[in-house]
């Protein structure tokens, strides 16, 4: 054995894995805390938390049985069964196995592509308002950032992102995107498929595709081109707790990512998983699940005239025509948490669907604010976050996030 050379290489990998571990990951439960008006742990039991996205179904009930079964096995790091959710995704979907890499959840690859595909000289471009991560990424690894602005029927504007920055690193689509919840379509994305810079990718996160009518594009990765797309189960399978996500992409994209590391998953979530894509009707039945309890808010809001955007997903953009950061509080005040707001759109929030019971009470608390004078609430929502960021009660990048990138 070449010793010189094995010293090398042990070091190299031993600088990477130390780079690894400084990147925080910084995710969607993070930011929704972030813009809480309530500090963390002081939760009653009865409020409704309609601020991150989250299934209130939870896991199916396979994938209960899955995890109940497998609590024995939980001693051991079985690296199999992580496979085993990557092959069976790869086999449901037509792709080699190794286009497809699990995660603790989708937050860790959308970061590292980043991380990887971004620099000084190379901005990572995404939608605004859009999901905010990347932008941590994009900040961290010290690369410019362009966010365009959607447009009118809120759709990615893909001309205007290329436009910004003819030597871009990353493309960011939430298809559907986050917050608002509606869709671009696929010949946006194949425009800017077909005129992206060379060396650059589309991080395409399909983290919501399952609510929506819109056909996925794994496609894209099965034709090769320059796209990561990931998937998540913290969405429509209810697993957001247990952490599992995946990576699909060419494999010599996926490299890239390796990178940055990779810790053995937990054999729970990776098990949970895999029942849950086996579940034939699955998907059918909790996206109508989804629909029927967000299209009743929808008749409500109409019938009362407060404007919102017509989702595809488990979430919505409302408009508050006052502050949003004023009416969070508001709503905190009874007990009710709802998302965050977006600084191009400041007076709207972001409504997570939760059950139709869950609904009702928002429905209650959402008319006797917007009822109530707006200055009866002004200010105070800032001063609390203020003092909490001063306190430190909020992880400092999700603090900068309240403070708006
Ligand atoms: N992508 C989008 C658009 C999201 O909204 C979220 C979380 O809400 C994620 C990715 C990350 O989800 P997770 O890390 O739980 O898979």
């Amino acid at each position: 054995m070449n010793t010189d050379f094995s010293r090398r290489n042990f070091f190299r990998i031993a600088a990477a894995a130390g780079a690894a571990t400084a990147i925080p990951i910084l995710t969607e439960p993070q930011l929704a805390r972030a813009a809480r008006q309530h500090p963390v742990g002081e939760m009653t039991p009865g409020s409704v938390r309609i601020d991150a996205n989250e299934n209130p179904l939870g896991p199916s009930t396979g994938a209960r049985a899955t995890i109940t079964n497998l609590i024995p096995e939980s001693c051991r790091y079985d690296f199999d069964l992580t496979q085993k959710l990557s092959n069976t995704f790869a086999a449901m979907e037509g792709l080699k196995p190794e286009y497809v890499v699990a995660y603790a959840g989708s937050s860790e690859p959308l970061h590292y592509t980043v991380l990887a595909f971004t620099s000084k000289d190379r901005s990572y471009v995404t939608g605004d308002p859009g999901y905010e991560a990347g932008m941590f990424a994009a900040k961290m690894n010290g690369a410019p950032i362009q966010k365009v602005p959607l447009t009118s029927d809120y759709a990615h504007d893909v001309r205007a992102m290329l436009a910004s920055d003819p030597n871009a690193g990353v493309f960011y689509i939430a298809n559907p995107n986050n917050p608002s919840g509606t869709t671009t379509k696929r010949e946006d994305i194949d425009y800017l498929l077909a005129n992206k810079p060379a060396g650059s990718v589309l991080l395409l996160d399909e983290a919501y595709i399952h609510f929506s009518d819109e056909t996925p594009s794994l496609d894209l990765v099965k034709a090769d081109k320059d796209v990561i797309l990931l998937r998540t189960f913290s969405k429509i399978y209810g697993m957001a707790g247990l952490r599992c996500g995946l990576a699909i992409a060419r494999p010599d994209l996926l490299q890239k990512l390796q990178t940055y590391g990779q810790n053995p998953l937990p054999i729970l979530a990776v098990a949970a998983a895999t029942t849950s894509l086996q579940e034939a009707d699955l998907v059918a039945q909790r996206r109508k699940i989804n629909s029927d309890t967000r299209d009743a808010v929808f008749a409500w809001l109409t019938a009362n005239n407060y404007k919102f955007i017509p989702s595809e997903t488990n979430f919505f953009m409302l408009d508050a025509g006052r502050p949003g950061n004023d009416v969070i509080a508001a709503m905190a005040q009874r007990e009710i948490y709802i998302g965050r707001v977006w600084p191009i759109m400041p007076n709207w929030v972001r409504i997570t669907v939760g059950t139709p019971e869950e609904m009702r009470k928002f429905q209650v608390a959402w008319k006797e604010t917007m009822d109530s004078p707006a200055m009866a609430f002004r200010d105070k929502s800032d001063s609390i976050r203020m003092a909490r960021i001063g306190s430190g009660d909020l992880p400092p990048m999700a603090a900068q996030g309240v403070q708006g990138l």
